[in-house]
């Protein structure tokens, strides 16, 4: 299936960003990608874009750093249950945005919908044909 070029452009920037944080931080949590868990309410800001405050509500920690005590980009031991908010080796604020973005794909919504507008108009132009038939 095709993609849009807005979804290129997207991957491709964040396939670049994923370079540079692997390259920066290579004991990064694979499970999570870095973000330490899983959450469920994501910032809908644009790919690549910093998370806002209080957008990840519904926060899992992920069971290989969070859970471990493990910073979830450096892999360094912290003592989550000091309230820490930064790693004290590489400083990553535990509430902000310390994870590789994900690319979000929509093109096979797209293409769904597309199929669904096709089909819709083929049933409409059927009826037209239909209705011109029974008039004559
Ligand atoms: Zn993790
Ligand atoms: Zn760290
Ligand atoms: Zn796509």
């Amino acid at each position: 299936m095709e993609h849009t070029e807005q979804c290129e452009e997207d991957r491709v920037r964040i396939e670049k960003v994923r370079e540079e944080y692997v390259k920066q931080w290579p004991n990064y949590c694979r499970r999570c990608n870095g973000w330490g868990g899983f959450g469920s309410t994501y910032d809908p800001s644009p790919a690549g874009v910093s998370l806002g405050s209080g957008s990840m509500e519904d926060f899992d920690p992920c069971p290989d750093c969070g859970e471990k005590n493990l910073c979830s980009r450096c892999g360094w031991g912290v003592d989550f249950s000091n309230a820490i908010e930064t790693c004290p080796h590489c400083g990553a604020k535990f509430m902000g945005a310390i994870g590789i973005p994900r690319h979000e794909c929509y093109c096979y919504e797209i293409e769904a919908q597309n199929m669904i507008d096709k089909a819709e108009d083929a049933f409409e132009r059927m009826r037209e044909a239909d209705a011109k038939v029974s008039r004559c």
